[in-house]
């Protein structure tokens, strides 16, 4: 049997005690024009009833089915429960929804989603269902699964993804001229062994490992490095000195001041070091 048209009938006290289910306005023009029995069907039955029907009226200011109270009873209906009221060709199909069911199939699909997308659709039908806004609803949630105990599964990440695919000793070299701290912000703390925390940024991920490809990092700038809006400015000799972060205008240190003599003289042991370096690893 096709559907035409269908709708939601939230139940409230006055009309659970009526019996009746009232219908809005602006769903009028899906019913007869004038008070009459038309033929109900509840839920996923075929057997057909006959229930009185009034259209709007401006005392009423709805339009009403009556003679529900022995359906609304088999379901235990309450406040908060809803009527989807399914217009099908040869009548009116009432299917009786429970919140407490919608909610736990919405928390199901919640719990089981494999994506934030999925998560966030599952939310938005579970908010919908309780009446509350979304943020209210994920509070409330998380008050409520903070009494469960969530199992942590090791996630095996390929080292690549990981890690900067850095050789070692570049990174030695890294740490050592700047100690760990962030080329941006300045930032770094002690890791439990005493050696500092820091992140190596490749400005082009596909550019390799030459130095001004590079950039210490704290955690906070990387993320911003790799997922803002940036643009890179860099001197004559290709080393960065600054990077616009979402508009934002941040100075780079560089530990090498090309200019200066002596730190091209250090500039040119680093990377001869790192020649000899990338030829024992051709080598091998
Ligand atoms: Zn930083």
């Amino acid at each position: 049997m096709a559907t035409l048209k269908s709708f939601r009938v939230p139940l409230t006290m006055s009309r659970l005690s009526k019996g009746l289910l009232a219908i809005r306005r602006k769903f009028q023009q899906l019913f007869p024009p004038s008070a009459q029995k038309i033929t109900v069907f509840f839920d996923d039955e075929t057997k057909p009833h006959l229930k009185p029907y009034t259209p709007y009226r401006s005392t009423t200011r709805e339009c009403r089915i009556y003679n529900l109270r022995q359906w609304f009873r088999k379901h235990k209906a309450a406040v908060g429960d809803w009527v989807e009221v399914i217009v099908e060709e040869t009548g009116y199909r009432l299917v009786f929804r429970k919140r407490s069911e919608e909610e736990a199939k919405h928390r199901e699909e919640l719990q089981k989603a494999e994506t934030e997308e999925q998560a966030q659709e599952a939310l938005r039908k579970l908010a919908q269902t309780q009446r509350r806004s979304l943020r209210k609803t994920a509070l409330k949630e998380l008050q409520r699964v903070a009494k469960q105990t969530w199992e942590r599964k090791r996630v095996i990440v390929a080292p690549q993804e990981r890690y900067e695919g850095l050789p070692a000793s570049l990174r030695t070299l890294l740490k050592i001229v700047y100690e760990g701290r962030c080329q941006i912000c300045g930032f770094t703390f002690l890791k439990r062994n005493g050696e500092p925390y820091f992140e190596v940024h490749h400005i082009d991920p596909a550019g390799g490992h030459q130095p001004q490809n590079l950039l210490v990092l704290c955690a906070n700038c990387h993320a911003q490095m790799e997922h803002a809006e940036v643009t890179i400015e860099r001197d004559a000799q290709g080393w960065v000195t600054a990077v616009i972060i979402n508009g934002e205008r941040r100075s780079v240190y560089q530990a090498l001041n090309t200019s200066s003599p002596i730190a091209t003289t250090v500039l040119a042991l680093w990377v001869s070091s790192m020649l000899w370096h990338y030829t024992m690893l051709n080598r091998i």
